[in-house]
C-alpha cells in the first residue's frame, strides 16, 4: 500500500468506496475499472496528431467534483459516469454512460412510481 494513502486520514477513516450501480446496486469500487475523465471530447478519426494527443494524453487535475467514466468490470459489464468529488471521495451521481440506458432506467422508476 502506498504510505501517503495509509497515512492520510481522508484515506483510513471512510469506508471503501462503493458505487451504486444502477444495474446491479451498490458494490465496492474493485469491482469496477477507472476508464478516466467523463469530459473528454474525442476528434474525429482524420484529426491531426495534436488534437488526439490532447485528447488522449492531456488532462485536468480536478479538486472536487469531477466526471468519471468506470466499467462494471466484475458485474454487468456497463460503462457508467460517476460523479465523484475528488476530496472526499463522496459520489454525487451514477448512471450509465450510454443516453439509450439512461432512458430505459428512467421509464422503469417512473412505471414502478406510477404503481
Ligand atoms: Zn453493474
Amino acid at each position: 500500500m502506498n504510505v501517503a494513502l495509509a497515512l492520510t486520514p481522508s484515506f483510513t477513516d471512510r469506508p471503501m468506496l462503493r458505487i451504486a450501480c444502477p444495474f446491479c446496486g451498490p458494490r465496492d469500487y474493485s469491482e469496477f475499472a477507472y476508464g478516466g475523465d467523463a469530459t473528454v471530447v474525442y476528434p474525429s478519426l482524420d484529426a491531426d496528431e495534436d488534437a488526439w494527443h490532447d485528447a488522449v494524453f492531456m488532462r485536468e487535475n480536478v479538486r472536487g467534483l469531477q466526471s468519471e467514466t468506470w466499467h462494471h468490470v466484475n458485474g454487468c459489464r456497463m460503462w457508467l459516469i460517476v460523479d465523484r468529488d475528488t476530496l472526499t471521495h463522496e459520489i454525487v451521481s451514477v448512471r450509465p454512460a450510454h443516453p439509450e440506458w439512461a432512458n430505459v432506467i428512467a421509464a422503469e422508476t417512473s412505471l414502478k412510481e406510477d404503481t
